[in-house]
């Protein structure tokens, strides 16, 4: 590497977005944290120096992964003579860098934690990270940076309603809630302390971390997987389904056509004091108590009783009106939604 570049310099303060102005390669030094957008560098991202690295593209030859390196011995650490030549150098009094588009290599150095989203970068060398978090389990279908919830910042708040391809988030203590969501959803994070909470019916939810204390929660009628991890401390959480979603008849809606004469009604409740079916043993978050009853009823009322009929017990595993735990027929879900 040669140092005979006639560099620009750049002072500036506070967040710094690299959006295509700069001349590469662009040199981004002292920033905090730093996120790199998908399909942001056309060229290869260096990381001079960093600790924690969060990366969805895989980092190339001398690169450690994950765990600990060996390279972070002086040598590495304080040699910024070995930093590759740029053309422009953005540093200063800076907040965290956004990468957003580069037309060439990027080198970031003397940063603290990156985040690299999917398809980030041609290549990365992230030989001078101190760890690097990578999970190639599985690829998004699409690119993040187009689905229609997007958020990239910091201590931003964002609804949507009923989204098609998914939600994208970058950068930190985010709060996205997506309500009246019917379609698959692929939710893909890129930073820290991002919470996104999903709201729908019958529908799957993708998860992709990149990064760190993330969180995704779903309601009771959506289900959720995390496709890949590349960080630590990221969870989801599914809401659990209420009684009233293995409920087919309430007993106000049995009684409702027991004015005169004698009937047979069946009619479900719900048993909060059940943690554990007694049907099929096992732990439920939605015990409900089947009941029936064969009476003489005069104005609704009861007046002689033939058969009690006890009591029986099933709960979103074994009732026969849920199926899978989540997927409820249009008349269910009805009845949970009262
Ligand atoms: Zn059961």
């Amino acid at each position: 590497m040669t140092d005979s570049w006639d560099a620009t310099t750049e002072e500036l303060s506070g967040d710094v977005r690299l959006a295509g102005s700069h001349r590469p390669p662009v040199g981004l030094r002292g920033a905090e944290d730093v996120f790199v957008g998908s399909e942001s560098v056309a060229g290869t991202l260096r990381l001079a120096d960093a600790e924690y690295v969060f990366t969805d593209v895989s980092a190339d030859g001398e690169t450690p992964n994950g765990g600990e390196t060996q390279n972070d011995g002086d040598e590495t650490r304080d040699a910024p003579a070995d930093h590759p030549a740029v053309a422009t150098e953005v540093t200063g009094d800076l907040e965290d860098g956004y990468v957003e588009s580069v037309d060439g290599d990027v080198v970031v150095a003397e940063v603290g934690d990156v985040f690299v989203s999917h398809g980030a970068a041609d290549a990365l060398d992230a030989a001078g990270a101190e760890q690097v978090f990578h999970d190639d389990a599985a690829a998004p279908t699409g690119s993040p940076e187009s689905y229609d919830v997007s958020v990239t910042g910091w201590n931003h708040t964002r609804e949507g309603r009923d989204p098609r391809d998914g939600v994208s988030v970058r950068g930190a203590k985010n709060e996205i809630t997506v309500t009246e969501a019917k379609h698959d959803l692929t939710v893909y994070v890129t930073g820290w302390n991002n919470e996104i909470r999903i709201e729908g019916h019958g529908m799957d939810v993708t998860v992709f971390f990149v990064g760190r204390d993330n969180r995704v929660s779903v309601g009771p009628y959506v289900s959720v997987t995390t496709a890949a991890e590349s960080g630590f401390d990221n969870a989801v959480e599914s809401d659990p389904l209420p009684p009233e979603a293995v409920i087919e008849t309430t007993k106000e809606e049995a009684h409702d056509g027991t004015v005169f004469g004698r009937h047979r009604i069946t009619w479900q409740e719900p048993a909060p004091d059940k943690e554990w079916c007694p049907n099929c043993g096992e732990s439920a978050d939605a015990v409900i108590a089947r009941r029936q009853k064969d009476a003489f009823f005069l104005l609704g009322t009861p007046v002689r009783t033939y058969d009690d009929g006890g009591v029986s017990h099933e709960c979103e595993r074994c009732s026969r009106n849920v199926a899978g735990g989540v997927e409820l027929s249009e008349r269910e879900r009805k009845e949970a939604l009262r």
